[in-house]
């Protein structure tokens, strides 16, 4: 499954129809959950149920009916997921402490930015350069803009349609089911093979000693986002909170964040491409959030959130293209000698590597890309662990490249 996202060009009267349908698929996963919470063991509350429960939701509610009927079940199925995530939880036991609500006990929603329709209640038009929403919300057609050609892909394989508002506007996105590497056109082996390691200062480090800066555009752009949100705070009086300088400032905040959020995404994105179009296998370290969250530094670090979302493309573009991606336990890769094997214990802040034993010095983060390396062609390693082809869930939503 794929995400295609387009901008929508929309007239005002439009916006209205767009923020009244968002508005009232919060309502009905609201209303769903609330059945659910309500009700009694012995009333079974289940996904058909759920669904059952938009159709009388429908016959109640003018605004209900209104919305197409695949867009409601959508809704209700929001709520579902919401509740089957937490039986889930609650079955493998997630117990932490410190944590409230560890197992994600469902809550209702208040900011929903978002509207889905599956196979009706939408058309597009000859061209597929326009959409037109069907159903009674009258939202009508809307204008595609970008570079994506929805001729590409077989009409009867986009499988959900989404409307998603954002700060600067609205986004139209198609959920096409199909294998990305049939679509894909073939690679030259390029007969390489590198380890990453991700860095505290830096992006990463490979086996081939070159290391990737993180773009200083993300702290510049953090301090100013922040100098934005201290302003934005600062227009919060207490008693009227909802000022017009308050919304101009918040607005402006969002929109910046937007930009940034971008940037980054684009970052990760070229980088993970760059990695698998130049290598036939790539071995990373199997980092796992519990490992790293013992480490609140490192958990607070933004390279976290990055690499993560590398992470998810290095697999999509190594599904994508047929290269091999290994994930290996991450265990005493910095500390040992990738010369000689032994160990070389050295605190966080050692950035170099040099053996007491065979003399090998070496950055202490390629080093560790050296030991990953060996590691994943030593070891049969375990292959990455999102399904193969998938979009990660993480990443769904963001624009793919070509
Ligand atoms: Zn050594």
């Amino acid at each position: 499954m794929i995400v295609l996202e387009m901008k929508a060009v929309v007239k005002p009267s439009q916006c209205a129809a767009i923020d009244d349908a968002i508005r009232t698929v919060q309502f009905i996963r609201n209303k769903a959950l609330r059945l659910w919470m309500n009700a009694k063991r012995e009333d079974r509350i289940d996904k058909y149920s759920l669904n059952k429960y938009c159709a009388l939701l429908a016959k109640e509610f003018k605004f209900a009916d209104e919305l197409n009927s695949t867009a409601r079940q959508a809704s209700a199925e929001r709520a579902w997921s919401a509740i089957s995530r937490f039986y889930d939880n609650c079955k493998k036991g997630v117990k932490r402490k410190k944590v409230r609500n560890a197992a994600g006990y469902p809550k209702f929603q208040k900011n929903n930015r978002s509207v889905e329709y599956k196979h009706s209640g939408w058309k597009l038009s000859e061209n597929r350069k326009k959409i037109t929403f069907t159903d009674k919300k009258n939202i009508g057609t809307l204008k595609l803009k970008g570079t994506r050609d929805l001729n590409f892909y077989p009409l009867d394989q986009i499988k959900r349609v989404r409307i998603v508002r954002r700060a600067d506007g609205y986004y139209v996105q198609f959920c096409i089911n199909l294998d990305v590497r049939e679509y894909a056109k073939p690679l030259e082996p390029s007969k390489k093979c590198v380890g990453l390691d991700v860095g505290l200062k830096i992006f990463y480090a490979d086996s081939d000693g070159e290391m990737v800066e993180t773009p200083k555009y993300y702290r510049q752009a953090e301090k100013r986002l922040n100098r934005l949100n201290r302003k934005k705070s600062k227009k919060f009086k207490g008693g009227q909170p909802q000022s017009n300088n308050y919304k101009k400032a918040r607005k402006r905040y969002a929109r910046k964040h937007l930009r940034v959020s971008r940037q980054r995404k684009g970052f990760v994105q070229r980088e993970a491409l760059r990695v698998i179009r130049s290598n036939d296998l790539v071995v990373y370290e199997d980092l796992n959030v519990k490992g790293m969250a013992k480490n609140s530094k490192l958990a607070k670090s933004i390279n976290d959130a990055a690499w993560s979302i590398f992470r998810g493309w290095l697999e999509y573009f190594g599904y994508k293209y047929g290269k091999v991606i290994v994930a290996v336990a991450p265990h005493n890769t910095s500390q040992d000698c990738s010369s000689c094997g032994e160990k070389v214990p050295k605190s966080l802040s050692t950035r170099t590597h040099v053996c007491s034993h065979c003399g090998y010095a070496e950055d202490r983060d390629v080093n560790a890309a050296i030991n990953i390396l060996k590691k994943g062609l030593s070891t049969v390693g375990h292959t990455g662990t999102h399904a193969w082809g998938e979009i990660p869930s993480g990443l769904a939503g963001y624009v793919l490249p070509n």
